[in-house]
């Protein structure tokens, strides 16, 4: 089984709660205008990653970072890919961390789908963001989404919607050793 990826951060305190393994899927169908990512539309691009690979990068981090919170799913699309992704979200469960996973479908439209692998993922996540950018409705009021329709879901009794939501937003920046740049989070920049 394998999935195409974007990126792996598997350290960041900016993409959800506590310290956590994200994973940036590759391929979005959307095409939202004012996307901020546009370069994980394309289907064909990105990195071709066997699951045990990533599930071994995964088990590596927890065993290195006792404090590891949880994964975060992002993209592109993560329910395009849900099958490999409700397998590395499972094996987060088993490691005791947290999932939380983002969509530019709505919840409604994700439990419409007659995708086992779509259903299989949305039982796999402890929160969900869910919806479209919409950059009529750009906000950056809330923490990790970008326009006031998007809406998170508390799945699981793992989060507190309160606490959750009562951090603010974050960008971390990292310098390559070739000298480039790595922002990610969100923010007003
Ligand atoms: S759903 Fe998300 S990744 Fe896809 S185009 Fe819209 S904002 Fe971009």
């Amino acid at each position: 089984m394998s999935l195409r990826v974007h990126a792996i951060l598997p350290d960041t305190r900016a993409e959800g709660p506590g310290n956590r393994f994200c994973v940036w899927v590759q391929g979005c169908d959307r095409r939202c205008p004012g996307c901020a990512a546009p370069y994980t539309w394309d289907m064909e691009g990105g990195q071709p990653m066997a699951v045990d690979d990533l599930l071994r990068q995964l088990e590596e981090r927890a065993e290195q970072d006792p404090l590891l919170e949880g994964v975060t799913f992002l993209g592109g699309e993560p329910f395009l890919q849900a099958g490999p992704l409700a397998r590395v979200a499972q094996r987060a469960h088993e490691l005791g961390l947290s999932v939380f996973c983002f969509s530019g479908r709505t919840i409604e439209e994700l439990r419409a789908s007659n995708d086992p692998e779509v259903a299989e993922l949305l039982a796999q996540v402890d929160v969900l963001a869910d919806g479209p950018y919409v950059q009529e409705l750009r906000s950056f009021d809330r923490p990790w989404v970008g326009s006031s329709n998007q809406r998170f879901h508390f799945l699981t009794q793992r989060y507190d919607p309160q606490t959750f939501l009562a951090r603010g937003n974050m960008v971390e920046v990292r310098i390559r050793p070739d000298g480039t740049m790595q922002v990610n989070g969100m923010a007003r920049f």
